[in-house]
């Protein structure tokens, strides 16, 4: 049957990516069906509860910043905050959240539900409606047609999914969901290039039968940390330990005599797995001189007894799995809940997209998340969320976006994947961000918020608090560089005992917050009060203590900017650059960049390659 309603965006799945795409499509005034195999499993984390970490908060807080759901469904899901490298300089720092899946999943869907414009239907969604060239709608598993302008599809690892433990293996999407087989079917006749990944997953163990007291307790940092820009502690559950054991020389024995019936090593897995978040068969190989790793045990949830041990993934056989598991110090008489396995599904190449996210053979169809070959919630969500925005501008004919990579480390990953294509599963780092100064997670809403107010994409609320906050950091900086101190009185003589010189000469308070030695908790209140926004104070901080680094990064930006635009002629002879690689020269020829921009992507390109071609263009002037 036709369903009676027309939509303007529909999207296909309702794990990460998709739930972002379909609430970002929602929020800007788009009709949006979500159309997903099972409701029970919004929002579900496949793998590790957890949210965040490095390279990945800075995605998180950016689909925070553009009101996006992950941040505010992991403040009122997390059972363990910290900032990992909260030592290391603010472009580095990046908040991790241990979650309970429970409250997480409840936390989206609640989300989900109270969206405007937003309808969820629970199907498998089998095949796509075709207008000539376009996409014009879904059809379900029992024939229901949906028909929308748009479609996105966020699938994950469900296409084609197939589910190995041992040498054993069985179709699935993950553990306990089933694959989509005909969707992947119909896609692999659509001219999209499709190939294999995989991934893995630890086996879950029941704390009760786990010994804590041989292990390393890592309790969460206090002040407890927030995740949105929106968030407070006063919306967190109550906050547990995670724990630290780790492998032995026993445990890589066991592997290593497990490995002539490992999936990956006999050669049944065909997909690549991801490089930084190996399997414990992976690490013992690639590592073999290491006699130990670090297994991280964590919570599920404060209402179960699962733990996650973070570290051991694998699709050994059971009984290896069994027997390397009692092999750790703490897990000696452990209960193994659920066995790990590892699953290889489809991905298309992600150099079939626009930076949209649209496709580029089917006009009106978006991807986004795993299927693009990335892994990892944060990952998908930022997809989702950019993929759900434009396919509602297509359906309402208004102005596509996405971020430039100076702007946004969400368009720091699109950029990568429409350029380079991936052969392994994609992740993101902050080394892969040139700009790493200016994309720092604590100002992501600085970055951005204003411009997804633009685009509707953020609601009055978040609106307000962040004006709020703006406002406040701008009194703050024009109040601490307008108040001065003066040598030789009593605000002086409390600064100098932390300084290692006295205050020789009067300073005003923004100048002492520069120094190394001082900071905005030891200077703000020396005269007036200090802001009672702590996120304002954070910023203000950050600005003053960096703002030479800051400058440069964004004197480079202007550069870049600059250049973006100058044209490469399209019969530019690269074979005349003298000094440029034949690598560089054959990849220019043959991707034939239509500006300077273009070619700085080109994978290998250097800075001094680009200084050649300005050189040589010039020279052709
Ligand atoms: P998913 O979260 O997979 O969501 C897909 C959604 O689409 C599901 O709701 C599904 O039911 C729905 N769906 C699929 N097909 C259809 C259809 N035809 N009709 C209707 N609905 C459909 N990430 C890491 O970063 N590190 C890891 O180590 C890691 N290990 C993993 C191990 C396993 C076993 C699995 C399964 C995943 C792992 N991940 C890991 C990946 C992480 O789970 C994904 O990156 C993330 O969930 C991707 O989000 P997504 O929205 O793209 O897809």
């Amino acid at each position: 049957m036709d369903y009676p309603d027309r939509f303007d965006v529909i999207v296909i799945g309702g794990g990460h990516a998709g739930t972002e795409a379909a609430l970002a499509a929602a929020r800007i005034g788009a009709k949006t069906l979500l159309l997903t195999h099972n409701i029970e499993t919004l929002g579900q984390m496949s793998c590790n509860p957890a949210i965040g970490g490095i390279g990945k908060s800075h995605l998180v807080k950016e689909i925070d910043a553009l009101d996006g759901a992950m941040a505010r469904a992991t403040d009122r899901g997390g059972i363990q905050f910290r900032v990992l490298n909260a030592r290391k300089g603010p472009a580095v720092r990046a908040t991790r959240a241990q979650a309970d899946r429970v409250l997480y999943k409840a936390a989206v869907r609640s989300i989900l539900e109270n969206q405007v414009n937003l309808q969820i239907f629970q199907q498998a969604a089998d095949d796509l409606i075709m207008d000539g060239e376009q996409v014009a709608g879904v059809v379900t598993q029992t024939g229901i047609r949906f028909h929308a302008k748009s479609v996105v599809l966020t699938a994950g690892t469900f296409l084609g999914g197939v589910i190995h433990i041992g040498l054993d293996n069985h179709d699935g999407g993950r553990a306990g969901d089933p694959p989509s087989i005909r969707l992947a079917q119909r896609l692999r006749e659509m001219p999209f290039r499709v190939d294999r990944l995989k991934t893995g997953t630890p086996p879950r163990i029941d704390a009760r039968s786990v010994d804590f007291s041989v292990m390393e307790a890592q309790p969460g940092d206090t002040p407890t940390p927030v995740m949105s820009f929106m968030g407070s502690q006063d919306e967190h559950p109550q906050q547990v330990n995670c724990f630290i054991t780790y492998t032995n020389n026993r445990t890589h024995d066991i592997i290593r005599n497990g490995l002539d019936r490992s999936p990956m090593y006999t050669g049944v897995i065909e997909g690549i797995g991801p490089r930084y978040c190996p399997s414990i068969e992976d690490k013992i190989n690639r590592f073999a001189d290491k006699d130990r790793h670090q297994v991280f045990v964590e919570p599920e949830g404060l209402t179960t007894h699962e733990l996650y041990p973070n570290g051991i993934s694998t699709s050994l056989p059971f009984d290896v799995q069994m027997e390397l598991v009692r092999s750790i110090t703490g897990f000696e008489q452990a209960h193994i809940t659920r066995p790990g396995y590892a699953i290889e599904y489809d991905f298309f190449n992600p150099q079939d997209l626009k930076h949209t996210l649209e496709t580029r053979h089917v006009p009106g169809l978006f991807f986004a998340g795993q299927i693009n070959g990335t892994t990892g919630y944060e990952e998908a969500g930022a997809q989702g969320l950019l993929a759900g925005y434009n396919a509602a501008a297509r359906s309402l004919e208004r102005d596509s976006w996405y971020p430039r990579r100076d702007e946004a480390y969400i368009g720091v990953m699109v950029d990568d994947l429409i350029t380079h294509g991936t052969s392994e599963p994609y992740r993101m780092f902050t080394s892969r961000a040139e700009y790493r100064l200016i994309l720092r997670e604590d100002n992501a809403d600085l970055r951005l918020t204003e411009k997804g107010r633009q685009l509707g994409l953020v609601g009055d609320q978040r609106w307000a608090r962040f004006e709020a906050k703006r406002e406040a950091m701008e009194q703050e900086l024009q109040r601490l560089r307008s108040t001065w101190v003066h040598p030789a009185t009593p605000e002086a003589e409390q600064l100098d005992s932390k300084l290692k010189t006295p205050l020789g000469r009067e300073y005003n308070l923004a100048d002492l917050i520069k120094r190394p030695e001082l900071g905005y908790a030891d200077v703000a209140s020396l005269k007036g009060e200090a802001v009672e926004d702590v996120q304002a104070a954070e910023q203000v901080e950050i600005q003053l203590k960096y703002s030479g680094y800051i400058d440069r990064q964004k004197d480079e930006i202007d550069q870049m900017r600059r250049q973006e635009n100058t044209p490469l002629p399209d019969d530019f002879d690269y074979e005349q650059v003298s000094g440029l690689s034949n690598e560089l020269k054959a990849k220019l020829m043959q991707q034939r960049p239509a500006t300077l921009a273009q070619a700085s992507r080109i994978q290998g390109m250097t800075p001094a390659a680009i200084s050649l071609l300005l050189v040589y263009l010039k020279k052709r002037h």
